[in-house]
């Protein structure tokens, strides 16, 4: 089965992962731009970023026969920061119509401020601009209310509502999402949030339309490993192949491409593996044939 994870912090992962998700059947990822734990003070620190994701970790992942693409955006967190937020979202319309960017992202709430709300209106009049579905980010703290808002507000303006994915759902905010036109997707944590039989049994009541599975892996707790996992609970429970191949495949590959970045013919089949190649100077080689620094 074809496995496309739409939401993984790949940055933060060892090569080690990279092989692991290959050999587990990832074919295609999203990394979205988020925040990186330390608070960064600068907006050149976020140049650097948006490039690396654009650059470096599109040719990383390919080297493991995985097809990055990414989404670009200033995250809710450091939101809460208005001088570097506008420096930010100033930065953003010169990335946005980059090559293998296929949405604005994560945006959205975590402490439902009003500096929050201010960046998430600009930035889905950005998406508008360019032409980009939107990654929506819902908090941990009071994420129901965080859903429903997230919801008015694109509602509000007059954004297609398909072209809106609200990620990290759970149990009390899926039918929400459901109801309106958004796509909902849900994180696999180890501990937190949903694990993979809960998802298995959210599978069952609702099926699969408009419903996505992530890992969002990234320098926490986490596992990139955990769409494949929830795959072999939900075989385990009966949910028929073509209903977990929508979920894992079609329905994220569908999504993404409402971007126009994504070509749906090509996008099952791994890049080719050659590890002569370099990006700038440097390779995931080691020793003579790379010049990676260690
Ligand atoms: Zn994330």
């Amino acid at each position: 089965m074809k496995i496309f994870d739409p939401h993984v912090h790949m940055t933060s992962r060892t090569t080690d992962d990279y092989e692991a998700m290959a050999a587990a059947g990832i074919v295609a990822i999203v990394e979205p731009a988020f925040w990186l734990g330390q608070p960064r003070t600068s907006a050149a620190s976020f140049v650097d970023y948006f490039n690396s994701l654009l650059g470096w970790e599109r040719f990383r992942a390919s080297q493991f026969g995985i097809r990055h693409f990414c989404t670009i955006g200033l995250n809710p967190k450091e939101a809460n920061n208005p001088k570097l937020a506008n420096e930010v979202l100033n930065l953003l319309p010169r990335f946005l119509q980059k090559d293998g960017v296929v949405a604005v992202g994560e945006i959205g709430y975590d402490d439902q401020s009003d500096e929050e709300e201010a960046c998430f209106v600009r930035q889905i009049e950005l998406a508008r601009e360019v032409n980009l579905p939107i990654l929506v980010h819902t908090p941990h703290r009071d994420k129901k209310q965080g859903t429903i808002r997230s919801i008015e507000l694109v509602r509000s303006l007059g954004f297609p509502e398909e072209r809106v994915l609200i990620d990290h759902n759970n149990e009390e905010t899926l039918p929400i999402v459901l109801e309106s036109g958004c796509w909902a997707g849900h994180t696999i944590y180890p501990n937190t949030k949903m694990d993979e039989a809960r998802m298995a049994a959210l599978v069952l009541k609702y099926g699969s339309d408009r419903i996505i599975v992530n890992s969002a892996a990234d320098w926490g707790i986490s596992d990139p490993l955990k769409v494949p996992k929830t795959i072999a609970v939900m075989r385990e429970q009966g949910i028929p192949e073509e209903t977990i191949q929508t979920i894992v495949w079609d329905n994220p590959a569908n999504f993404f491409a409402q971007s126009g970045q994504l070509d749906l013919a090509g996008l099952g089949e791994r890049p080719v593996i050659d590890r002569a190649q370099k990006f700038e100077t440097n390779s995931v080689l080691r020793g003579d044939a790379g010049q990676t620094a260690g």
